[in-house]
């Protein structure tokens, strides 16, 4: 199943993703449900097991009606936000999590590269956030070197600390694709990553989530980056050098992580920083991030 926050007269409503369709949940729900719909997709997310039951079922009756537009829309005709379109804490990325990134980081610098021993956490603010199709802002004033970064999202489905990797699975709602869209001149003059990381619409995340049970084992999905159609990134997740189960291990340690939240898992090799010359994002540039098994999350630059 894949779930989406799609935009309807300026409030935000929860659908499901059916090939070319999308399911307004909540017209559904009041047609073939019980009670009040989830309101948004963090509620549907805090329901757990219950609601997710519940939407199954309101998806297999809408199936038998989907020539109902007041059920089905197309989905090119919708407007969708990231899934969770504001999420109530800071996005947890992990940095330098694929060896060849590393390298081509380090070679940008100078540096020999440095592994990392155990996975190194920094985070995005709420407000960088924007959906599929939305533009991200270019301020040729602040920075000069706008990049992009195309990484696996988890979307953390219950409340927990300390979880062993064996139960990471059980935490997991979802899945989705974040591009970590960094200034790197912000980056480097800041010390800390924070703020050439944290700008307005540098967190783009779609176009949907696909729930954990279709996406399988997130390692082993195809993870690629194009810029106005010219492939970029093309890896693995199975390159990560700490997998899913690795980093909410190590997030959760002493560290409650609570329904809603969402991981980005690192970034492949293939960015502008590593690139001779380094190519970074201009004006109209059209960026293109796509994960096998969840789709594409696509984002314009516009310059401001
Ligand atoms: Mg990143």
């Amino acid at each position: 199943m894949k779930l989406a926050t799609f935009n309807r007269g300026g409030a935000w409503s929860v659908g499901i993703v059916e090939r070319d369709k999308m399911l307004d949940l909540g017209a559904g729900w009041r047609r073939f449900g019980k009670g009040e719909p989830p309101a948004d997709m963090l509620g549907l997310i805090v329901g757990g097991p219950a609601v997710l039951d519940a939407i199954r079922k309101v998806c297999e009756a809408a199936l038998g009606f989907n020539d109902d537009v007041s059920l089905w829309m197309p989905l090119l005709q919708l407007r969708l936000d990231a899934p969770i379109p504001r999420p109530r804490k800071n996005v947890f990325c992990v940095g330098r999590n694929y060896k060849a990134h590393i390298e081509e980081g380090a070679r940008a610098r100078g540096a020999t590269p440095v592994f990392p021993v155990v996975p190194e956490f920094f985070s995005k603010p709420p407000t960088a956030v924007i959906g599929h199709e939305y533009d991200i802002r270019l301020d040729p004033k602040l920075t000069q070197k706008l990049d992009y970064e195309v990484e696996l999202g988890i979307v953390i489905g219950r409340t927990a600390r300390d979880i062993a990797t064996t139960d990471v699975n059980d935490a997991v709602f979802g899945y989705t694709i974040v591009n970590d869209v960094s200034a790197r001149d912000l980056q480097t003059r800041h010390g800390q990553w924070f703020k050439g990381k944290g700008l307005d619409t540098t967190c783009p995340i779609g176009p949907w989530i696909v729930m954990k049970d279709e996406f399988g084992d997130p390692s082993g999905h195809r993870i690629t980056l194009r810029v106005n159609g010219v492939t970029r990134q093309d890896s693995n997740t199975a390159d990560m050098l700490f997998d899913c189960a690795a980093i909410v291990a190590s997030l959760s340690e002493g560290l409650t992580i609570e329904p809603g939240d969402i991981i980005a898992t690192g970034t492949p090799s293939g960015v502008a920083l590593g690139m001779l010359p380094q190519q970074w994002l201009k004006d109209g540039d059209v960026i293109e991030a796509e994960i096998a098994g969840i789709g594409v999350l696509r984002n314009r630059v516009r310059a401001c």
